[in-house]
């Protein structure tokens, strides 16, 4: 049996994974938890809170691991977790992601930041920040995210060793993608490589953010009218963008034949067409993607005939810039409801 490299009073070693529907942290969680059982000897649970369980929502991963001597009879949320791994570095926009991470732990984040940048993005106290370009590592691999970020927890953690996660990786997916394996292993050990890593002493410049204050602040007798969700990523504020996974629709308009394959695919009406007169002639023309409402599904890229939009990594563009909208602005302002 291996021993834990930290434990909490409990004897618990903890991480919790900030993540969106869609990205895999669930998954992840059960493969991390079983080869710390079937592999290390360790006792394991791996549970997830979902939200609404609607893909591009919030997604909270925890995983307790203990050595044998101590049983985990605790379903509870990881509130101080001792890894704390997000996926998605614009969940910080809406979400307390570092609530109750403790000064000292570990943050692993999915950015092409720094470890400086990240720790002033997130307002890390101290302790190691680990920087991994996941997803631009699962789009060149042609894998998913999850086990790229699986090879930097697995390096990171020091106990979860790459051979036993590639082995329950391969019990998990193995059987039903075998296809898919080659492109998973490369995705991870790529994960577990190509890491920046910096280790931050308290300085002072940030504070720890209690756990229960910003998960539990508006309560039956302070929510707001209606129950209406007063962040982005929501449709009464008509703003679908935390929904995206990190990829976007770009949009060629060079290739555009006009087709409007992507307008009758697309579930929410982002594309704007308006009539042009073209050559003298009256045309319908594709203007491009309104990204207020993209939330980044890709099912236009996968209709498109002639390649006139592809994927993108979110970061690489500035989607304000990007976003066209109708001539006639029907749009709700954001930030205002019902006008
Ligand atoms: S499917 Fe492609 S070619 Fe057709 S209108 Fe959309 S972007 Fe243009
Ligand atoms: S990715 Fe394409 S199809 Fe999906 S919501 Fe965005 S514009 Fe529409």
């Amino acid at each position: 049996m291996v021993k834990l490299p930290e434990k909490n009073k409990y004897g618990f070693y903890e991480i919790r994974m900030e993540s969106i529907g869609g990205m895999g942290a669930n998954i992840a969680g059960k493969i991390i938890a079983e080869a710390g059982v079937f592999s290390l000897g360790l006792n394991a649970i791996s549970f997830s809170s979902y939200g609404s369980e609607k893909r591009g929502t919030p997604v909270k991963s925890f995983i307790r691991f203990s050595e044998t001597d101590d049983e985990i009879r605790v379903n509870s949320a990881v509130e101080n977790p001792h890894m704390l791994v997000i996926f998605h570095e614009n969940l910080k926009k809406t979400l307390a992601v570092l609530a109750g991470f403790k000064k000292g732990n570990t943050v692993i984040l999915n950015t092409d930041k720094s470890p400086s940048e990240a720790r002033d993005y997130l307002e890390i106290p101290s302790g190691k920040v680990v920087c991994v370009d996941a997803i631009r590592i699962a789009s060149e691999e042609k894998t998913k995210l999850n086990v790229v970020m699986m090879g930097a927890i697995s390096r990171v953690s020091g106990f979860l060793t790459p051979e036993v996660l590639i082995e329950a990786m391969k019990e998990t997916f193995g059987k039903k993608y075998p296809k898919l394996m080659e492109g998973n292993i490369k995705g991870f050990k790529r994960g577990y490589e190509a890491l920046k890593i910096q280790e931050f002493t308290d300085d002072g410049k940030y504070k720890e953010v209690a756990y229960e204050v910003l998960e539990r602040d508006v309560g039956y007798d302070n929510q707001p009218m209606g129950g209406v969700i007063l962040q982005i990523g929501n449709t009464a504020m008509k703003d679908l963008s935390t929904s995206r996974e990190a990829k976007i629709p770009v949009f060629l308009p060079e290739k555009c034949i006009h087709c409007g394959l992507c307008e009758s695919t697309c579930p929410d009406y982002c594309f704007v067409f308006e009539e042009e007169v073209v050559d003298g002639k009256q045309k319908v023309i594709n203007k491009g993607i309104n990204y207020q409402y993209c939330k980044g599904c890709m099912r236009c890229v996968s209709v498109c005939p002639v390649d006139a939009i592809v994927e993108g990594a979110e970061r690489d563009y500035n989607v304000d810039d990007m976003t066209v909208t109708l001539t006639m602005d029907h749009r709700i302002n954001p930030g205002v409801i019902n006008e």
